[in-house]
């Protein structure tokens, strides 16, 4: 059983040719997507795409996208840097454009969804995924179903609230949220105002703000970035039980940031969490959402949950 997955992003589409039950993708195509970002060309970029892998007739395909959608995975709800995408039968319009079954799912559940096809998860029933990038987001899968919620935009992980006015971007609105606090931008900017690293040639990123933590400076900084990632956690430990807990995205790379952040998430943890707490790092990565939506493609065609 084969299928293909698409993850479309705002600046590249990445699309790969997944075997059922493999951890390996056996092709990957990479393209910038279409610089409009309108709807006409990027589906035919992607369709195209899916149809050099093999996506047809026999070989469904699952489509990733970065918004919201329904709850029935129909239509685009709400694609924030897409012109023109919002209420589209993305579905439908993706099956006529690929002559196949074709499958939509947000970006960060098809994430959640494929470290338990082929990543960290793979076999389980209860985890959640969190991806600390640009954005915060992530998915849950609970009693092997990924929760979806009563509109179908359930996880946004990155939205909960751990602050209190932090505006959050310009395709949310809300306030105080982790994104506004803990994403990739909310983190330079945060680090801009605190005026770390002037001397350096270049503004410092994160990368670089990790090298230098102990300067003492630095190291309040990156305490309040642990702290409020850790808070978010703990939250999600204890609102989720679940058997694992998968962190992806940028941040997490730093080499010891893991092991800093669990010693963090502890502080917050009640009991009997703190024996079942099981944090990890994404196995999977960036190829994570490609599983995902083949995952999610093969499963709906057999009309498996997910
Ligand atoms: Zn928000």
């Amino acid at each position: 059983m084969q299928a293909v997955g698409v993850d479309l992003g705002g600046h590249k589409v990445a699309a790969g040719l997944v075997e059922g039950n493999s951890i390996r993708i056996r092709k990957k195509l990479e393209e910038r997507t279409s610089p409009t970002r309108e709807p006409a060309p990027v589906i035919a970029q992607i369709a195209r795409m899916a149809r050099d892998l093999g996506a047809g007739e026999n070989v469904p395909v699952g489509i990733c996208i970065p918004g919201g959608i329904d709850a029935a995975r129909e239509r685009a709800m709400m694609i924030t840097n897409f012109p023109g995408w919002n209420g589209l039968p993305l579905r439908r319009m993706f099956e006529d454009a690929v002559g196949g079954f074709a499958v939509i799912e947000n970006d960060a559940n098809a994430y959640a969804l494929g470290e338990g096809f082929a990543g960290a998860a793979k076999g389980m029933t209860d985890y959640v995924v969190l991806t600390l990038g640009t954005g915060i987001g992530g998915g849950v899968v609970a009693g092997g179903r990924l929760l979806t919620g009563a509109h179908g935009i359930a996880g946004e992980l990155g939205h909960m609230v751990l602050g209190h006015d932090e505006p959050c971007g310009p395709g949310c609105g809300g306030l105080g949220h982790f994104e506004a606090l803990c994403g990739a931008d909310a983190l330079e900017r945060k680090a801009r105002e605190m005026r770390l690293g002037q001397g350096q040639e270049n503004l410092p990123v994160l990368k670089d703000l990790w090298l230098m933590r102990d300067d003492p400076a630095v190291a309040s900084f990156w305490d309040f970035a642990l702290d409020h990632i850790a808070r978010g956690i703990a939250t999600l430990v204890h609102v989720f039980d679940p058997q694992i807990m998968i962190v992806g995205g940028g941040l997490r790379k730093g080499v010891g940031f893991m092991e800093l952040l669990k010693t963090r998430i502890f502080r917050y943890l009640g009991e009997p969490f703190k024996q079942t707490m099981n944090l990890c790092s994404s196995t999977l990565d960036t190829d994570a959402p490609i599983f995902g939506a083949a995952a999610s493609a093969l499963a709906r065609r057999s009309r498996a949950p997910l």
